[in-house]
């Protein structure tokens, strides 16, 4: 039994940052626990060709740990896993790191006031904090098509990119058309044979205009801290005054957007009646806006076809679309998304009274703040239920829960603290009243919701979520 004062599971960037966060407040015995051989979580599993990201890297890094070596305005995957490795070095974090240590468990025990945190392969962790940063987007899902298992060919999802696998010259499919797919198929087309694109319903995409940084930006970056930090807010306003709102339902940011949108579209389609069926028919925001400047142009290769409509049925030689045609290939790339619900899948979490947390997550998960939950002193999760983004960085929001839960660490001393029941109840109750007022809660089902509930995305402004956590209030909590 090894004995800690806080145990994190999940090196990614919510782990590296709340360890920072504690180690500014003076508090070193902590340790991650890591279920892989390296840091970086989506960024050391996302290997697929065109990972980057979709967030300026100004913005979509560390406020703590500003990076002017950045090669691009939007980071290439690799380079942002780099990033979190030398942040993590810098900053004397990979020493508390333990690799290879997949939590399975975290059991709270009542008189003793600590937690039992035991891994897959056995070793207990006696704690008096147990933290979850182990992310939202990191549980593949391949839909159960028929036939599934027949399939001759190779086949992988997004997120499980099979290196070895040589697509050059291949009849491929690929299967979903958002996020993850924008960003593979440009590369994925250029050494296809053919390229079969399974797009259910199309997305808005904004152009990225990305560009390498230059010899300049990257010196004024280097010898001028105030550069980046102007970047970055100028990028934090696009997505709070321009992107929110629109999201909101704001008509004339949202006409400019689409405008946007619009226009990137046209500059590669020229096509009428293909511009329509890439044409969302719902508003712009309801689902996650994407940004791309290659992917309309690689739909527009001779050796890519869109197939308008969602696969059904997988055979032993090609995938089956709902239009009924079946087309033969040799790959198929699943781009699928995630599992997102149950929130902690793969951790059984028990509180007080041996009360599993996935009792009180019957109607779907919640947490005050998306990070504490009544029945479960001393445990709080970063990137938890109701805190993920659709117009800003993801990382403004972890910084915001790790110097929160810094504060709370503290304020605990050598006790236990347990939100309030009726705190987080009434949370809830203003987060969910608040969600149903935006387009999310009109799509009938995506990574944001489980069942009705959306029990992913936060129902404010990013500055709204960093007003409400910079002080902690302690009368929001009982000892126990
Ligand atoms: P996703 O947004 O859940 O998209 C899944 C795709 O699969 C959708 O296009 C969906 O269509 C499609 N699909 C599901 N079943 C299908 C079927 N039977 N036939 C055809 N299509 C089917 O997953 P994702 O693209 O992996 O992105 C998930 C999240 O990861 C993003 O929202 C984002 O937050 C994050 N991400 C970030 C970056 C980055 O740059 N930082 C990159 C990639 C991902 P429908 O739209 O019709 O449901």
């Amino acid at each position: 039994m090894i004995k800690k004062r806080v145990i994190i599971a999940g090196s990614g960037f919510s782990g590296i940052a709340l360890s920072h966060y504690l180690k500014t407040s003076g508090i070193e015995d902590f340790t991650i626990l890591e279920k892989a051989g390296g840091l970086g979580g989506t960024w050391r599993e996302n290997t697929y060709p065109g990972a980057e990201c979709d967030i300026g890297s100004a913005l979509y890094s560390f406020s703590f740990a500003p990076n002017p070596t950045w090669d691009f305005k939007w980071a290439r995957g690799q380079q942002i896993l780099s990033y979190i490795q030398k942040t993590a070095d810098d900053f004397g974090i990979t020493p508390h790191i333990a690799f290879n240590q997949a939590v399975k468990s975290a059991v709270y025990n009542d008189d003793s006031r600590r937690w039992a945190v035991t891994t897959t392969d056995g070793n207990i962790y006696d704690a008096q904090f147990f933290i979850s940063a182990v992310g939202q987007l990191h549980h593949p899902n391949i839909p159960n098509f028929p036939g599934r298992d027949s399939f001759e060919g190779v086949s992988f999802h997004a997120a499980q990119w099979d290196a070895g696998a040589d697509l050059t010259g291949k009849r491929i499919a690929v299967i979903g058309s958002a996020a993850s797919a924008v960003q593979l198929i440009p590369e994925v087309a250029k050494i296809a044979g053919h390229l079969d694109v399974y797009q259910r319903s199309p997305n808005w995409m904004i152009p990225k205009i990305d560009a390498p940084e230059g010899p300049i930006e990257k010196t004024l970056a280097k010898y001028l801290p105030w550069w980046s930090k102007v970047r970055r807010l100028s990028l934090w306003c696009q997505g709070e005054y321009i992107v929110w709102p629109t999201i909101k339902g704001a008509r004339v940011r949202g006409a400019i957007l689409k405008t946007l949108a619009n226009w990137n579209m046209r500059r590669a389609v020229k096509d009428k009646a293909l511009r329509k069926t890439l044409t969302p028919d719902y508003p712009i925001g309801a689902k996650r806006i994407l940004f791309s400047d290659h992917y309309y142009p690689a739909i527009m290769r001779e050796n890519v076809s869109l197939i308008t409509c969602a696969a059904d049925e997988i055979l032993s030689g090609g995938v089956k679309g709902k239009d009924g045609v079946t087309r033969d290939c040799d790959v198929i790339i699943y781009a699928t998304g995630f599992h997102t619900n149950p929130f902690l899948m793969q951790i059984d979490v028990t509180g007080t009274g041996g009360k599993p947390l996935t009792d009180h997550w019957r109607e779907g998960a919640q947490a005050y703040l998306g990070m504490t939950v009544p029945g479960f002193p001393n445990m709080a999760m970063l990137y938890g239920p109701n805190t993920n983004t659709g117009h800003t960085s993801v990382i403004y929001f972890a910084e915001c829960q790790a110097k929160y839960i810094a504060q709370w660490v503290k304020a605990a001393g050598e006790g236990a603290l347990d939100v309030k029941p009726d705190v987080e109840a009434a949370f809830n109750i203003e987060v969910q009243s608040r969600l149903k007022k935006l387009p999310w809660d009109a799509i009938d089902a995506s990574w944001y919701k489980d069942g009705d509930k959306i029990t992913n995305n936060w129902c404010g402004g990013s500055r709204e979520y960093r007003k409400r956590t910079k002080i902690l209030t302690v009368s929001d909590f009982e000892q126990v």
